[in-house]
Formats: structure tokens, sequence, C-alpha cells
């Protein structure tokens, strides 16, 4: 299922254009799939009724869920990438909604027993300190589950937040992803970046507390 997940996904066409200040790098196809395959096995895309990918750029992670037969919808503030990854879902058959949002102020109402599972790859923090923390709080304003690659490092503000809002960090994966040279002022053709997976869980006593 993996490999062939991440066939398909590296099909898929990148930024054509990428702003630096928006840290536009794609997840690549093998740890999309990796990380969407991996929730599926833990049994999160199962009873999920959406998977919700914030900053999805070109959308390879929404993609890669609605690949896996479930109800995707992907944010992000660029337009030309929302065009790119509504292009790219067609070409891979899947419908996937695509909505320009700055998840700063993303505004969701999600009614009625919620069951959402956001996959998202949100930018490092490298531009702008902590540009993930806005990314990490809107998700879990509305998330039972969340997967969130970061760069290495980031387990402690992670868990910090989390603890804050009542989630915990159950998994920790760690990778070293290649990233292809984007911007000129990278030297190589590309380099390994050392990254970290987390998935997190809303605790049982918060859900109670939030629907009362
Ligand atoms: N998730 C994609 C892209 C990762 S790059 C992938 O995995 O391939 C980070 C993305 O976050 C970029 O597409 C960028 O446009 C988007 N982004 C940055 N700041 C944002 C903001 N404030 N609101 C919404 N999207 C933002």
């Amino acid at each position: 299922m993996k490999k062939e997940l991440e066939m398909l996904l590296e099909k898929l066409e990148g930024f054509s254009n990428p702003k630096i200040q928006l840290e536009q790098y794609v997840t690549p196809p093998a740890l999309a799939a990796e990380i969407v395959v991996n929730a599926k096995l833990i049994g999160d895309l199962h009873a999920v009724n959406a998977v919700v990918d914030l900053g999805c750029g070109t959308g390879i992670l929404a993609i890669a869920a609605a690949l896996l037969d479930v109800e995707a919808i992907g944010f992000d503030v660029d337009c030309n990438a929302l065009r790119i990854a509504r292009k790219n879902a067609r070409n891979m058959g899947v419908h996937v909604d695509f909505v320009q949002s700055d998840v700063r102020t993303l505004c969701l109402k999600i009614s009625r027993d919620p069951d959402v599972a956001t996959i998202m790859n949100p930018p490092f923090g490298i531009q702008v300190r902590h540009a993930d923390r806005p990314f990490l709080k809107k998700a879990m304003e509305f998330s039972r589950v969340i997967y969130s690659i970061h760069s290495a490092g980031s387990e402690q503000f992670v868990s910090r937040l989390a603890g804050e809002r009542g989630f915990a960090i159950t998994h920790l994966w760690k990778y070293s992803i290649p990233l292809r040279r984007t911007y000129s002022f990278h030297e190589k053709a590309f380099k390994y970046i050392p990254v970290e997976v987390f998935r997190l869980e809303r605790k049982k006593d918060e859900v109670r507390n939030a629907r009362r």
C-alpha cells in the first residue's frame, strides 16, 4: 500500500515559484505516504469524518489521504499553490476541497461529534521563529488527532503546547528527509534535514469537557 501510494504521489507537481517567507517545501512523497499509511494502520482514518491539511501547499498530504478514500480538505494562504493542488487532485482522480485561508485567522466551525484528523507539514519556523505555533494551535481547536512534521528538536515546544491544550504526544518518529534545492541560496542540489513527526491525541477527559 505504501509503495503504491508513494509512486502516485511522485507524479504530483510541486511549487512553481516557491516563496521563501512562507517556507514552501513539498513533503517528500515517501514521507507523505509513510505518515498517511501509519495513520491508517493506527486506525485514525477509520472513524474519521475528515482529514484537514493546514498549510497544504500543492496538496500532497490531503491528496494522499483522499487516495486512501478519506474525505480531505486543505487550507493554504497562497492561491498559486492552491491552483496547483487542485490540478494535482484532478490528475489523481480524487476530490479534495482546497480553500484559501490564513491559518492564523481560519475559523472552522465543526458541529456534532466531530472526528477530525489533521495531517500537516507546517512551516518549520526557520524564516519566522515558531511559525509552526499557529498551525498547532489551530489544529488543536478542532482535531481529535494530529500528525504534524517539525524540524528536529521540537519535542519540548510541541509537548508544552499540547499539554496546555489538553493534548498529549503519543508517537514521535524521526526521519532524515532530502530537501531538493528550492531556493538559490542553498549550495548543494539537495541536503538531508532531520525532522520529527508527532502524533498528538486529545486526552479523553478533555473530550468530555469539550462536549459539556
Ligand atoms: N503541506 C505542504 C506544504 C508545506 S510548506 C506539503 O507538505 O508539501 C508550508 C506551507 O504553509 C506552504 O504552502 C505555505 O504557503 C503555507 N503557509 C505558510 N504560512 C501560512 C499561513 N499563515 N496560513 C496558511 N498557510 C500558510
